[in-house]
């Protein structure tokens, strides 16, 4: 039988008041996670574009997040530039059993999943198609089995292309962190993230600055190579600057020798304490 449409019909129910017999809710296009996790937050780390430490800000905001008590995973959705198992000196690969896929553990019990634990050769490029690569973090969500945690952290491809996007559709993020570095503030990077967030109707819980400054090592006078920062940009997108990090040498050496987690991260801990502040409230 033939639906009943309004005269002038588009299509289109998202623009449309009518209420017709042919109307068609909005789906919701989020995925359930598998049947033995119980996670209570959900927080995306995003950018506008890579290297500017949105990997280094997610582990941060982990590490001290499991600082704090809670049960902590990563789930790396940034598929083609994976870095997370290195910082932390997993070189294993994960296993599957009757469950799910069994992601890694750190040794202070953060789990990870990442596309470098499931390859043979880590070195080899990820050469898939958008829909592949986002199909990838879809089962990272549902078929890895995470168990209880109180806070999941997803390394956010950067950008604003097809694989963010499943990445917001998706995956029932609580909250979003936009990182950024003072340089790319000039530009409308961070508010391309920032609209993309808005647009998914995922709250922003504040922008975190890295490389802020450079302290040198010898006489630690702090550099602001980059110039004033990020607080103008804060300010006008009426958001929360939740931290400013330097760039740090002992950072960088802990990254490169997989030892991340006895990195004492005292730049960033206010940033996990006002998250935590917010998704509790
Ligand atoms: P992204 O995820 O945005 O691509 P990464 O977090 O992988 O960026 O950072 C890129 C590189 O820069 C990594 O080798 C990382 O260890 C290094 N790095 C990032 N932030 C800092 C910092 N504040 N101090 C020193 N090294 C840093």
């Amino acid at each position: 039988m033939a639906e009943e449409k309004t005269s002038g019909c588009s299509g289109n129910c998202s623009s449309c008041s009518q209420s017709c017999g042919s109307r068609k809710e909005p789906q919701s296009l989020l995925e359930p996670t598998g049947e033995y996790n119980n996670i209570k937050h959900v927080i995306g780390v995003v950018s506008g574009k890579g290297g500017v430490g949105k990997s280094m800000v997610t582990s941060s905001l982990a590490v001290l997040m499991s600082k704090m008590g809670y049960k902590v995973g990563i789930l790396d959705a940034d598929i083609t530039g994976p870095s997370i198992p290195k910082s932390f000196g997993i070189n294993s690969k994960v296993y599957q059993n009757e469950l799910g896929i069994l992601p890694a553990e750190t040794k202070n019990g953060i789990k990870i999943m990442s596309i470098n634990l499931l390859l043979e050769d880590k070195e080899a490029p990820v050469l898939w198609r958008g829909p592949v690569i986002a199909g990838a973090v879809k089962q990272f969500w549902h078929d890895v089995v995470w168990g209880d945690l109180d806070y999941l952290f997803v390394d956010c491809p950067p950008g604003t292309g097809d694989v963010p996007l499943t990445v917001f559709q998706s995956i029932p993020l609580d909250g979003a962190v936009i990182v950024t570095s003072p340089q790319d503030l000039v530009s409308m990077i961070v508010k391309k993230a920032y609209n993309m967030a808005n647009m998914m109707n995922i709250p922003v819980l504040g922008i975190v600055e890295n490389m802020s400054s450079v302290i040198c090592p010898e006489c630690k006078t702090e550099f602001k190579i980059f110039g004033s920062g990020s607080d103008s940009i804060a300010e006008e997108l009426g958001l929360d600057l939740l931290g400013k990090m330097p760039i740090d040498v002992d950072l960088a050496k802990a990254v490169d020798n997989g030892s991340f987690e006895l990195y004492d991260n005292v730049f960033l801990k206010p940033a996990a304490e006002a998250i935590d502040k917010k998704i509790n409230k």
